[in-house]
């Protein structure tokens, strides 16, 4: 086997593995390295997927045990079988990250497994050998952050690596930051049967989303069960047999506050990952959070180095890092690339789900748009009565002169599914009147976004 290729990617996450497909399909000579066993990255092996089947399996038994009665269904003595639950999810992992091992036998894409680092411009050593390739794309993705002192143990303190292989339901858990990882886990394992409250440090739930939506979706949840200490800091959190001491302030200072908890979710973020990789040596520069600073195409200050994924900058999101690996590998090809970064939509995977994209109501008047809103609830529509999901709406934001559709916030049903109608939207440069005039399928979830962009020229009918 040649040591030579024409492009090596780091790391085999969806940034990665997208990107050393697309190339293989495009006619490149492609080496991925990858340090774990599997492929797949965070995303497969710890992050989406697992966390998805998780959440899954729970909201079934959630219903089984306080929804399905409602609707005539009635399930005696439902509990939880942990083991079977955790044996589920792992074989749903294994199932998606042997798929990609599938995909790279297909398109010819060489997996190296080891540890990459950069030694050379166009040199990767992994495990003691050489590689050599015309150019090489980092995309080794992000770690979890945790707060000054505090230790993560994945025993006690866990991370969402740790949270997704908890082996008994906690009594009660302490959920440190009140953002997408925090809300997710928090509700599978509340629903499992632990009394969970998260700790957030800002006045509310989900910053950077609309603030309609995390008015709504922290009232949901709050019905839910969920407990919230809102605009509060955690100062300490010390591990000890009978569990986590939590010392927490309120945000501005003021009286602390102990709790005593099973186990603690650190959820506080993440951050790029480049340790190890050898970009000081090569003179890859990273910025003041130590993401990889690239140009447009995705190019570092070093020629022929690239990255892509968790580790530059923008949503650290699996599609964001996808898109990414599919046109880099298309401008490396000698094709034109681009992305709309005001276009990656964000889905937050409880039930109901949340889903958002484009510009905030807040951002928006920051920017003094003058705008018009479109709002429908799903209360109003026969298919969500039918299902017995009733919450939430679809909010629409439009440009008042243009009638462009500027953003979208839905928290409901299938949110995450139903955004991809207006991204598309919005990739077209769509109107609200457009998607209102579109014909939609009757009973569908879907009409409560063709309700919500009536409502933006106010003739909505069903309301
Ligand atoms: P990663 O997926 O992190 O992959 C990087 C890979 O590089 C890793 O496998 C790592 O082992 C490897 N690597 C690193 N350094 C080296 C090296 N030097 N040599 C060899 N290999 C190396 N996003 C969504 O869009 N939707 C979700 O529902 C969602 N849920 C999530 C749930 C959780 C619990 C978490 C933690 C994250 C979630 N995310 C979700 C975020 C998503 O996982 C990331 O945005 C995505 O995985 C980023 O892809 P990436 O390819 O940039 O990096
Ligand atoms: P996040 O940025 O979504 O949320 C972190 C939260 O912690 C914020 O609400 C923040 O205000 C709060 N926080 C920060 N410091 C704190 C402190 N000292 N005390 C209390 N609260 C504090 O980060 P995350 O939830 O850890 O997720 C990490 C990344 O993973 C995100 O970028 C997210 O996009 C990605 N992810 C996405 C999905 C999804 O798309 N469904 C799911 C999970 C993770």
């Amino acid at each position: 086997m040649s040591n030579h290729f024409d492009l090596i990617v780091i790391g085999a996450g969806p940034g990665g593995y997208v990107c050393a497909i697309r190339a293989a399909q495009l006619g490149m000579n492609v080496a991925c390295v990858e340090k774990r066993e599997t492929l797949g990255g965070t995303c497969l092996n710890v992050g989406c997927i697992p966390s998805k089947a998780l959440l899954s399996a729970s909201e079934k038994y959630e219903s089984a045990v306080h929804h399905l009665s409602d609707m005539g269904v009635e399930i005696d003595g439902a509990r939880v079988n942990l083991p079977q639950m955790m044996a589920f999810k792992n074989d749903v992992v294994s199932s998606n990250t042997k798929g990609i091992e599938f995909l790279f036998k297909k398109n010819k894409v060489k997996h190296l497994q080891g540890f990459g680092e950069i030694t050379a411009p166009g040199q990767v050593q992994v495990e003691g050998k050489t590689y050599t390739a015309g150019a090489i794309v980092i995309a080794t993705g992000s770690d979890v952050i945790s707060l000054p002192g505090i230790t993560i143990d994945e025993q006690r303190i866990v991370s969402s690596t740790g949270a997704l292989v908890l082996p008994a339901v906690p009594r009660t858990m302490a959920v440190i930051g009140g953002g997408v990882i925090g809300l997710e886990m928090g509700t599978v394992w509340r629903r499992l049967g632990s009394d969970v409250i998260v700790i957030e440090y800002m006045d509310n739930i989900l910053p950077g989303m609309d603030e309609e939506l995390r008015k709504e979706s922290l009232k949901i949840f709050k019905k839910q069960g969920l407990k919230f200490m809102l605009s509060s800091k955690v100062i300490s959190a010390k591990a000890g047999v009978d569990g986590v001491a939590l010392a927490v302030e309120p945000a501005a200072g003021g009286a602390r506050e102990n709790l005593q908890v099973d186990v603690v979710l650190m959820a506080v973020g993440r951050k790029p990952f480049t340790e190890g990789l050898g970009l000081k040596s090569v003179g890859v520069e990273v910025d003041e959070r130590g993401r990889i600073k690239t140009d447009a195409h995705f190019q570092t200050n070093v020629k022929g180095i690239y990255a892509i994924g968790d580790v530059i900058t923008g949503p650290m999101l699996a599609h964001k890092a996808e898109d990414e690996g599919v046109v880099l590998a298309e401008i490396l090809a000698g094709q034109s690339g681009h992305i709309n970064y005001d276009l990656i939509p964000g889905v937050v995977y409880t039930h109901p789900e949340i889903a958002a994209v484009g510009k905030t109501e807040e951002q928006l008047q920051k920017d003094g748009i003058v705008y018009n809103v479109g709002k429908f609830p799903f209360m109003a529509n026969g298919r969500a009565r039918a299902m017995g999901m009733t919450e939430g709406f679809v909010k629409i934001l439009a440009d008042a002169k243009t009638d462009r559709i500027l953003g979208a916030h839905i928290i409901g049903p299938e949110a995450g599914t139903l955004i991809s109608e207006i991204v598309l939207a919005m990739e077209f440069d769509g109107t609200a009147e457009d998607i209102a005039r579109t014909c939609h399928a009757h009973p569908t979830l879907e009409e409560v976004v063709k309700e919500a962009a009536l409502a933006v020229h106010k003739r909505p009918i069903h309301i």
